[in-house]
């Protein structure tokens, strides 16, 4: 295997399904993606030029705070379990990497009350808790080794509503980070597909299409979908079953549209034919101007408006705690 395994931000992936970095790989830029970028730059931009509005969250962060990095990149090496800070504003312009070492960039570092914070910028999607979650793990155990600190708390700002959720990291499970990830970069190196564990890093995973978990699942599930009367099936089903088959639909829809999106991508280099030949599916140019209520929600934001709401009442299936 030539080149890193995976980097800070799908690090989660790695640890909990090695398997994935060693499938066929289909990379696909999401909208959201693009969005998420581009709501980066503006808070880098805005914490650079010192002025102007900015997300409420970003403003809490650095209040009574010195700056001391913006958009820093570090490379954490988990064969000789060092880290090295590469510099700032590199774009993800890594350079040449070994399949141990995983390159990672943080939105901000500061130092406040003597002790050094990382923070994360999110737009909305939500991800797992700051105490939990594998990005900041990685990055906070880079940072903390480059700069030869103790302790550091770690942060996740949301730049919709402004929430911030942080952690402290003294360091304590840096043994079982290092584990972990050896052995999932290990499994990688060695091409091991043997086996995948299915989750909510699944999401974004680019060998989802050659997935064989999710292969199985869709043959399996697409016989018993079409052969069913759902109406009667809803009601006759055992309980666990039938929330069983809830779950599965929700991957199914997934995989549906991943599948979907990377058949458009290929209709934007050629027309496919489609309704038997009647048609072709191509990717034309369409503008539409649509209120914007999440951009106008982080513009409300910046200026400490909170946005006016309007409660409707509806049902709807939700999962909550059982
Ligand atoms: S889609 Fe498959 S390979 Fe990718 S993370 Fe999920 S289970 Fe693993």
């Amino acid at each position: 295997m030539s080149g890193n395994v995976t980097s800070g931000s799908a690090v989660e992936r790695l640890v909990e399904c090695p398997s994935s970095a060693s499938l066929p790989q289909a990379r696909t830029t999401t909208p959201e993606a693009l969005g998420g970028r581009s709501n980066h730059d503006r808070v880098e931009s805005a914490i650079r030029a010192g002025t102007g509005p900015m997300p409420g969250v970003v403003r809490g962060v650095l209040d009574g705070a010195e700056v001391l990095g913006i958009e820093e990149s570090y490379v954490l090496d988990v064969e000789s379990r060092t880290a090295r800070r590469l510099g700032e504003g590199l774009q993800r312009g890594y350079g040449k990497l070994s399949a141990w070492e995983i390159p990672m960039t943080l939105d901000l570092r500061t130092r406040k009350g003597g002790t050094q914070r990382v923070h994360d910028w999110k737009s909305r999607m939500r991800v797992s808790p700051a105490a939990d979650n594998w990005q900041l793990r990685v990055l906070s155990l880079a940072v903390r080794l480059a700069h030869g600190l103790d302790r550091l708390t770690i942060g996740l700002g949301y730049l919709d509503d402004s929430e911030l959720d942080e952690a402290e990291d003294d360091g304590s499970r840096d043994e079982q980070t290092w584990y972990l990830l050896r052995r999932a970069i290990q499994s990688a190196i060695d091409g091991d597909v043997s086996s995948q564990h299915e989750g909510p890093w699944c999401a974004y995973c680019p060998a989802i299409s050659a997935c064989p978990a999710k292969n199985r699942m869709v043959r399996m599930f697409a016989g018993e979908l079409s052969q069913t009367d759902w109406e009667r099936a809803a009601m006759e089903l055992p309980l666990e079953r039938a929330g069983d088959i809830y779950d599965r639909l929700e991957s199914f829809e997934k995989l549906l549209s991943r599948a979907k999106e990377a058949l458009k991508a290929r209709a934007a280099w050629e027309p496919l034919p489609v309704d038997g030949g009647r048609k072709r599916l191509t990717v034309v140019q369409v503008t539409q101007n649509r209120f914007d209520s999440a951009k106008a929600k982080e513009l409300l934001a910046e200026h400490n408006i909170e946005a006016p709401t309007k409660a409707t009442t509806f049902t709807q299936a939700k999962k909550v705690k059982a």
